[in-house]
């Protein structure tokens, strides 16, 4: 994937300096897409900036476009009790979207504003340089895995990871949001996936 913006300059994320914060602040005044209008701040990504474990998710809903943090709505309260669930709190891993401005009306990304915020995933994924990325839904995984493939397929199997310099397993799960709409079966397949991220994460020799 190019690290250029749409109109061929260098994408901001590669001027950022070298840390996570700097990027951050980058990332603030980011305007590179349309969704840069309509959002409240930009949702950059919470949790530890070395974790061994990052979440990426889908892009910021009302709660998060308004708290400036990812998955803090109900969606959000499920991924923490997945958290909890093995043995990990919030504060261990590193969550991020892969769009950082709230789509209007909480539509799904479009390609374009996938394309114009991915730099920004790349740069989160080079410098957290997590050991396991948990793909949350179907535009992570098909963005991180280069797929077409959907979730139903992908979850809950293990893919290597190597890009932005990284080399990282990757396993697909459930959206929180979808588990929520679709109820039981579904929550049980997300707490089978999580018992996968906790093996594959004491196995590649993550630490909390
Ligand atoms: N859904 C997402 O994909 N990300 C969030 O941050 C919140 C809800």
């Amino acid at each position: 994937m190019s690290l250029d913006s749409l109109d061929g300059s260098p994408h901001p994320a590669l001027a950022a300096g070298a840390t996570l914060a700097a990027v951050a602040e980058a990332a603030a005044g980011c305007d590179l897409c349309k969704l840069a209008a309509g959002r409240t701040q930009v949702v950059f990504g919470v949790g530890r900036a070395d974790a061994d474990l990052m979440f990426v998710g889908e892009g910021p809903g009302e709660q998060e476009d308004l708290k400036g943090e990812p998955f803090v709505g109900r969606a959000g309260q499920l991924l923490t009790q997945l958290i909890e669930g093995i043995g990990l709190t919030r504060a261990d891993v590193y969550i991020a979207n892969v769009v950082k401005c709230r789509p209007p009306g909480n539509r799904d990304p479009q390609p374009d504003e996938i394309e114009a915020c991915a730099p920004w995933l790349d740069r989160q994924l080079a410098l957290v340089a997590p050991r396991v990325i948990v793909t949350l839904g179907n535009f992570a995984t098909k963005l991180l895995l280069e797929t077409k493939d959907g979730i139903t397929k992908l979850r809950g199997k293990e893919f290597p990871f190597r890009r932005a310099g990284i080399e990282a397993i990757l396993l697909p799960t459930f959206h929180p949001s979808a588990v929520l709409r679709s109820g039981g079966k579904a929550l049980a397949e997300s707490r089978a996936d999580f018992v996968g991220v906790k093996r594959a994460f004491a196995r590649a020799g993550g630490a909390a």
